[in-house]
């Protein structure tokens, strides 16, 4: 650290606001290419919204995300995360019960898979086969897209041209089978393609619930087609698609990330909120912690979600009132809550007591489209749905140090948890919320109840509260086409910079988008690294 002559104020080439796992991936990047980095998160840990906390004796909680399947492979190798203790653990199952007794448990064998579905339909088993094998094609050929700086839609700079000519006559040469289905995506709903394509129920709510993850959509909106393909872009080891647990947690994760930065020089200050980002004639300075402290820096990134970035650490007044405009209309209304289980045991599923593998990955709880779409009309009356989603997962099967010997804990995703309740408060409601959470895992795994030891329920005013995502969103802003690549978060501050010079952003509320990518840190690092070294 030092002081700027004539100044008390300690300098550093580049200040990053927020050491969620965005924030972390931007600060080694920087630090790597020698930049003398300083990252500051407000709370007393990294990692933002991937966490682990031991809230009971043994037991790791994952509060809020709790796998990864969109890391962005080249970070891995960037920032030498498998040196640093990155491990990924993947996943045995996917399992989806059903209130009648019926199932479907999936795993990595495509044969398997094939008659597991068989069970119900020969020709979902069929269709599964063909769309699961068109989606991989598909998210193959848009990969490119979520590793680069998107085109800059409202430039008529050269090079921004030259980009957007590029998108159009890459979309013009995809083979028309995999355009097809891409543009289905982007124009249907998960219900509509999922009925052209599926007879049987369960099978149709399984693939539908990719559609609905964090986002205030039934499944039968046309914005569940996109949001279904964004949770399929991910991988692990080459396989398309692929989800699984980091060793120790998403935390376990973060931390790895921690150790990269502070190995390349950068460094790390916790319990350091920045109250404002301070500019001068349109350039930025620095920034102001709580408590006044000022610290200066020719670049500033912040790695909070728009609403922060633009009206909160800067006055709003001090943007183009165009961009203010379109961020009023930016949706985030966050849809998702967390309830946390430290059990006794694993729950059990009628019939399939003897599977010791059953909870090897995750189990979800959705098993109509009639129950999710359901779910979702309560909660945009304003209240939580009586009757859950859940996507859950039981981490300590797969990695046991997560627990005590013998015991478990259990992550369980819940939708829909509207921001906004029609009625009361969620500091009325949490409780009300872990109950009707709690009785829809009795419905499903009788006996659930009496395996709890210990609950968290996290809501989205505790996500907005603790994390800092405006609303709660998890994504940092639904990904609705409106939100996506060229508009995200605005047409024409789509490429990290805003409209402050040396002012960037670097959160989910950027390309790619939200969901532990780390995409938006490594991009926001390019854009950056491009700038300091043209002396813009
Ligand atoms: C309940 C839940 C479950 C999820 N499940 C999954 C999942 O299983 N898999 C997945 O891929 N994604 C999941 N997600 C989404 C994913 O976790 C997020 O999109 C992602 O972690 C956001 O990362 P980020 O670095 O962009 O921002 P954040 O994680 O929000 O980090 C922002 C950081 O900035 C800090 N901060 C805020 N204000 C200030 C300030 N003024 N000064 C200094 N620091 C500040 C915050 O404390 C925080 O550490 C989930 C999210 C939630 C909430």
């Amino acid at each position: 650290m030092s002081a700027a002559p004539g100044s008390e104020s300690p300098r550093y080439d580049a200040v990053v606001i927020g050491a969620g796992h965005n924030g972390l991936v931007h600060a080694s990047y920087l630090a790597r290419a020698g930049m003398k980095t300083l990252l500051l998160e407000q709370r007393h840990l990294v990692g933002g919204a991937a966490i682990t906390e031991e809230l009971l004796p043994g037991f790791q909680f994952t509060t809020f995300s709790y796998a990864i399947s969109l890391l962005r492979p080249e970070i891995v190798d960037d920032l030498d995360l498998v040196e640093h203790g990155l491990m990924v653990l993947p996943l045995a199952n996917t399992f989806q019960p059903g209130l009648d007794g019926e199932h479907l448990l999936l795993g990595p064998d495509a044969d398997a898979n094939y008659h597991e579905i068989a069970r119900f339909s020969a020709e979902d088993a069929e269709a599964a086969r063909d769309l699961d094998h068109l989606i991989a094609r598909l998210c193959v050929a848009l990969k490119p897209w979520m590793d680069r700086i998107p085109p800059n839609s409202r430039s008529d700079d050269p090079a921004e041209l030259a980009s957007l000519a590029e998108l159009r006559a890459f979309m013009d040469g995809l083979d028309p089978e995999v355009r097809a289905l891409g543009e289905q995506f982007a124009t249907s709903s998960a219900a509509d393609i999922l009925d052209g394509t599926f007879e049987h129920d369960l099978v149709k709510a399984l693939y539908a619930s990719s559609g609905i993850i964090g986002s205030m959509v039934s499944p039968r909106d046309r914005e569940s087609g996109l949001i279904w393909l964004f949770h399929k872009m991910g991988e692990y080891d080459g396989s398309p698609g692929s989800w699984g647990f980091h060793k120790g947690g998403n935390g376990g994760f973060t931390q790895v990330l921690a150790r990269s930065c502070e190995a390349f020089g950068g460094e790390i200050r916790t319990e350091a909120r920045v109250e404002r980002v301070v500019h001068e004639g349109g350039v930025v300075r620095g920034v102001e912690l709580a408590g006044g402290e000022r610290i200066e820096a020719p670049v500033v990134v912040s790695a909070l979600d728009p609403r922060q970035t633009f009206t909160r650490l800067v006055d709003a007044g001090d943007m183009p009132a165009d961009l203010i405009e379109h961020l009023e209309g930016y949706k985030y209304q966050g849809s998702a809550s967390k309830v946390n289980f430290a059990l006794s045991a694993l729950p059990t599923f009628p019939g399939l007591e003897d599977r010791a593998d059953l909870f090897r990955g995750f189990t979800n709880l959705g098993p109509s489209m009639d129950y999710l779409h359901q779910a979702f009309t309560e909660a945009k009356e304003g209240r939580f749905s009586r009757r859950p989603f859940i996507d859950c997962c039981i981490q300590s099967t797969v990695d046991p140090e997560m627990s005590p010997p013998g015991k478990h804990v259990m992550s369980c995703f819940v939708m829909y948890t509207p921001y906004k309740l029609a009625e009361g408060t969620w500091d009325d409601q949490r409780e009300a919320l872990g109950d009707t959470v709690q009785e829809t895992l009795e419905e499903f795994f009788p006996g659930f109840s009496e395996l709890v030891l210990h609950r968290e329920v996290v809501t989205p005013l505790d996500i907005e509260r603790t994390v800092g995502l405006s609303e709660g969103n998890i994504f940092a802003g639904e990904l609705f086409d409106s939100q996506l690549f060229l508009s995200r978060p605005a047409p024409g501050w789509n490429q990290y910079r805003t409209p402050i010079s040396g002012y960037y952003q670097c959160g989910s509320g950027t390309h790619p988008g939200g969901c532990v990518s780390g995409g938006p840190g490594m991009l926001a690092a390019r854009q950056v690294l491009g700038d300091v070294q043209k002396g813009a």
